[in-house]
């Protein structure tokens, strides 16, 4: 519990200070960016100065995209939650995402029959399968497979006793696998952890799961993580099943990311 507590400590810190940092450097970055260009159109084309200039902006550019993401990050999103069948919001999503992991990867689609409902902000069912999309084509290294599956999953009590953190309830499941590189169990303690990166300086912000694993905790969802080195890695998340206004929501539970399952 103690080691709960602190992670979501963590979180919350490291997400205001992240906020405050990124804020004054976006309006830094603006300053740097405002004069790169105008010194490229000032200098004409020709100037040899020209894509030393052009480097400095894209640099810039770059950084500004960052801060966004980390402004995205630290800010308290106000949500907007609908009831609505998980089936059909991913399928709204399918295109975007097929754009976002290109050509060479399979993206395979099963949906569960009668599926129940949840309540969920749209966007946020887009943030969650984006963040998990990209980082399953980012652990395939040339072609291989996404799967997205959907599913009822009933949690009793005995089940809740050997799942540390779980709530017993009717929950809808969305499962992202891939069949890319996989995790060891180093990697794996850390995955949910706020600029947690194995991809490098430029590559990677380490923000992704941080996030998901935010907007799961934040509508009393849980998220597992399965992975083999080598084989490949599924994030499994359950949402609380929604049944008409009145029926109780589990309880806010002091609940940690999983191994397993
Ligand atoms: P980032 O993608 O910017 O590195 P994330 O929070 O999205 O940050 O992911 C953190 C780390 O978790 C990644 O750097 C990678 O090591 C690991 N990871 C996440 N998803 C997968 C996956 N599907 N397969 C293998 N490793 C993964
Ligand atoms: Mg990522």
């Amino acid at each position: 519990l103690e080691a709960q507590l602190q992670q979501a400590q963590k979180m919350e810190s490291v997400g205001r200070l992240a906020g405050g940092v990124a804020h004054d450097f976006n309006n830094l970055l603006t300053v740097i960016l405002g004069y790169a260009q105008m010194g490229i159109a000032e200098l004409g084309a020709a100037h040899p100065l020209q894509t030393k200039l052009e480097e400095i902006r894209k640099a810039a550019q770059k950084s500004a995209d960052l801060t966004q993401q980390l402004l995205a990050f630290a800010r308290k999103q106000t949500i907007a939650p609908k009831v609505l069948n998980l089936n059909g919001a991913v399928e709204n999503t399918l295109k975007m995402l097929r754009r976002l992991i290109g050509e060479d990867i399979d993206l395979a689609w099963k949906p569960a029959d009668n599926l129940w409902q949840v309540k969920f902000d749209p966007s946020q069912i887009d943030q969650i399968l984006a963040n998990l999309c990209v980082n399953a084509r980012d652990a395939i290294a040339d072609v291989g497979k996404i799967t997205i599956e959907t599913g009822n999953r009933i949690f009793d009590q005995e089940y809740c006793a050997a799942h540390m953190g779980f709530l017993p309830g009717e929950y809808v499941l969305l499962a992202v696998s891939d069949d890319g590189c996989g995790m060891d169990k180093e990697t794996m303690a850390h995955v949910f952890e706020p600029f947690f990166t194995t991809k490098g300086i430029g590559r990677g912000t380490g923000l992704g799961l941080a996030t998901v694993y935010g907007i799961v905790r934040q509508n009393n969802g849980f998220i597992t993580s399965y992975s083999e080195l080598g084989q490949g890695t599924t994030f499994r998340i359950y949402l609380p099943r929604y049944e008409g206004a009145g029926v109780p929501v589990p309880v806010e539970g002091s609940a940690q990311p999983l191994s397993g399952g």
